[in-house]
């Protein structure tokens, strides 16, 4: 049996952890990573890297659900091991608060965190102008480590990285049997595909490590994240803008929006400013397609679309493509089988 030979665009998070379960589930197959940008540069470094889900539309829920869980249950395997520190994983309690209480109080997601509850009286009152909270357990990633932890997994499975752009998806042809798409924004220009866009968002990592609670305002828009090394403090949402000039006024208004959540933040130190754009989507692209040149055919897998939620689904999103990718693998051994009859 030929060693099928497979190219993944893209090494942020999902084109990482893509090439990991492929190398992980398939040995018999080569797999190389090849992408313009790496950690620290791409937009993965600069997410909190929090197992919060974010809401797909276009995404039934019982598969956000799936997805989010098998997320969850792969990064305690590693929270649960000797890896956990250089991996960047580890728990962390906090609260997600609400100034009006919302319709769902119980959303879809409690029984995968663990302890999931309403808040106490006693709790809210750290938060006079909020009305309701939820208090729970979850994971984070601290996103650089992560990423590094993931491309030396790739590379003691054998996987390969490039660096390189690339324009077209055919440039790979002669090189590879199948390519698997993990370009994030990326695929705006490279699949031209128009339903992908940017949501801007600026943050700040400080230095506050008395900070070991999370605390997220249920707008999704003003978060504390405690990381292992530094805090993540935001945020910014703002669609289809494509500045990754950090702008100082909102780097106040953050700070200003934290410090009314918790006063201590006011001692903050090294205060550093970063900017992503979240590869937005009303549904991730995860599909097989075959492109076709004359009598040329060239298999792809998308994976791509995780807007503001790669972090909490990644794993999930990474294990559907793969199975995909051992459909491809199949129908090429069979044309080549047939080939030779
Ligand atoms: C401020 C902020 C906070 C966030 N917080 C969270 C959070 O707490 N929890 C959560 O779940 N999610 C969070 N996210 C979202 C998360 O970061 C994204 O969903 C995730 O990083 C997307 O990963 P990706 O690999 O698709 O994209 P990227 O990280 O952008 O990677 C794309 C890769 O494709 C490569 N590429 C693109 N085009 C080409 C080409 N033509 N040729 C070669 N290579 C190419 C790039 O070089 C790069 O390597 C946050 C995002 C931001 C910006």
């Amino acid at each position: 049996m030929t060693k099928a030979k497979i190219a993944v665009v893209g090494a942020g998070l999902i084109g990482l952890s893509t090439a990991v379960c492929i190398s992980d589930s398939m040995p018999n197959c080569s797999v190389t990573v090849i992408a313009d940008r790496y950690t620290p540069n791409t937009t993965s470094d600069v997410a909190a890297g929090m197992l919060i889900p974010h809401v797909f539309p276009g995404v039934p829920v019982h598969q956000q659900k799936q997805w989010f869980r098998e997320t969850f249950d792969y990064l305690s395997g590693i929270c649960n091991s000797s890896q956990a520190s250089e991996a960047g994983i580890h728990l962390v309690s906090g609260w997600q608060i609400f100034k009006t209480v919302p319709e769902e109080k119980t959303p879809y997601w409690s029984d995968v965190v663990l302890g999931f509850r309403s808040m106490t009286e006693k709790e809210m009152k750290k938060f006079p102008q909020h009305k309701f909270g939820q208090a729970f357990t979850t994971l984070k990633c601290d996103c650089p480590p992560f990423l590094h932890w993931l491309e030396k997994r790739l590379k003691e499975n054998g996987g390969r990285v490039h660096a390189r752009k690339i324009e077209d998806l055919w440039e790979l042809h002669s090189d590879y049997d199948i390519v698997v798409n993990c370009s994030g924004l990326g695929s705006r220009k490279l699949m031209r595909d128009r339903e992908i866009y940017p949501i801007r968002g600026q943050v700040l990592k400080v230095r506050a490590p008395w900070i070991r609670h999370f605390i997220r305002d249920g707008d999704g828009l003003t978060y504390i994240f405690p990381g292992i090394h530094d805090v993540t403090l935001g945020g910014t949402r703002q669609k289809d803008n494509w500045s990754l000039s950090p702008d100082p006024r909102t780097s106040k208004d953050i700070l200003s929006r934290c410090c009314a959540l918790e006063p201590s933040l006011h001692k903050a130190q090294d205060v550093k400013v970063r900017v992503g754009l979240r590869p937005a989507r009303s549904a991730v692209r995860l599909q097989k397609e075959v492109l076709v040149r004359g009598s040329e055919k060239l298999p792809v897998v998308h994976n791509y679309g995780h807007g503001s939620g790669g972090f909490s689904v990644h794993q999930g999103t990474a294990k559907e493509a793969t199975r995909l990718i051992k459909e491809c693998v199949v129908a090429l051994e069979m044309s080549r089988w047939k080939a030779k009859l």
